[in-house]
């Protein structure tokens, strides 16, 4: 079982396309079943119609999922039952920790994706008169696991990334959580997805293994970028994928996803160039990088 689980934040763009097609040519490729999920757990930030958009966008392009679509923003009694098996655990602590004090800690190191790593402030209680703000997971031990196109990953965890958060500071349930859940309960099997989430992974199959749910097999794509080498995604204005020629376009993501689709694919019909790319796709032909600029 495999599923594709946009972020509603803008329009499907040539990087989503990518993720969407990988992930939805290889569950069916191996029988699967794929899902679809939207990831609008952070709904202060959801944009009205901007999922709807999407599944629009991916009905056009002859994508076709199995099931209903979940919806994240309409389970959080889910996420909070798993926060309350987190805390009876003891593998969570309340912070108290604001951004700002956070960024004044002098010397605290950085995390292995150059973010901010946390000093550990709350971990062995909250400071006199603290508040708690958020909810962190305490990190320990190292996570080692085979990407099926990145080859083997190592994460210790209380260096490379530390304490991390699981409901944040404004009530809103953190991305590694909701995920690993909604994983979980969805049956997914196999979770083909970009390369710029490779880093959470670690996280996830932490999660993972102190809820004591199953842990699913990953393959990361190559993250499409533009010619600076930026992700696409909103803030560098990626330009939503042209809904008037799918052909092209899916011929194009399928080349990008190293797939050799024959000379004249983009201009065959939608069912043509879908055909095309359930009888011939093969994830050992994925480029094994983390970044690739998008053709033309
Ligand atoms: N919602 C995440 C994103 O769009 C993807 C989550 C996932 O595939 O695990 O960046």
């Amino acid at each position: 079982m495999g599923r594709f689980a946009p972020t509603p934040s803008g329009p499907l763009h040539f990087g989503s396309l990518v993720a969407a097609l990988g992930s939805a040519l290889e569950a069916r490729h191996h029988g699967g079943r794929w899902l679809v999920r939207i990831e609008d757990v952070d709904t202060p930030r959801a944009v009205p119609g901007v999922a709807e958009a999407m599944l629009a966008a991916l009905e056009r392009f002859g994508f076709m999922w199995d099931g209903e679509v979940l919806w994240q923003s309409r389970r959080t009694e889910v996420y909070a039952d798993a926060l309350e098996r987190l805390k009876a655990g003891g593998h969570v602590f309340p912070c108290a920790c604001s951004r700002r004090e956070l960024a004044e800690v002098p010397d605290s190191a950085l995390a292995r994706d150059g973010s901010l790593r946390y000093p550990g402030t709350c971990r062995e209680g909250l400071p006199p008169g603290g508040r708690p703000r958020a909810w962190r997971v305490r990190a320990g031990g190292t996570i080692r696991f085979e990407d099926a196109v990145q080859g083997w990953q190592e994460e210790d965890l209380a260096r490379d990334v530390g304490d991390y958060v699981a409901l944040r500071a404004d009530g809103v349930f953190a991305y590694q959580l909701a995920v690993v859940v909604d994983d979980a309960e969805q049956g997914v099997t196999h979770v083909v997805r970009g390369a710029d989430l490779l880093g959470s992974t670690a996280r996830q199959i932490h999660l993972q293994t102190l809820l004591g749910l199953p842990v699913p097999a990953y393959a990361h794509l190559p993250v499409a970028t533009n010619v600076a080498g930026e992700k696409l995604s909103k803030q560098t204005l990626a330009r939503a994928v042209d809904e008037d020629s799918p052909p092209r376009v899916l011929t194009a993501a399928l080349g990008f996803l190293g797939q050799a689709p024959p000379d004249g694919l983009d201009g065959a019909s939608v069912a043509e160039v879908w055909a095309w790319a359930l009888d011939n796709w093969a994830l050992e032909c994925v480029p094994r990088i983390l970044h690739l600029p998008v053709p033309g």
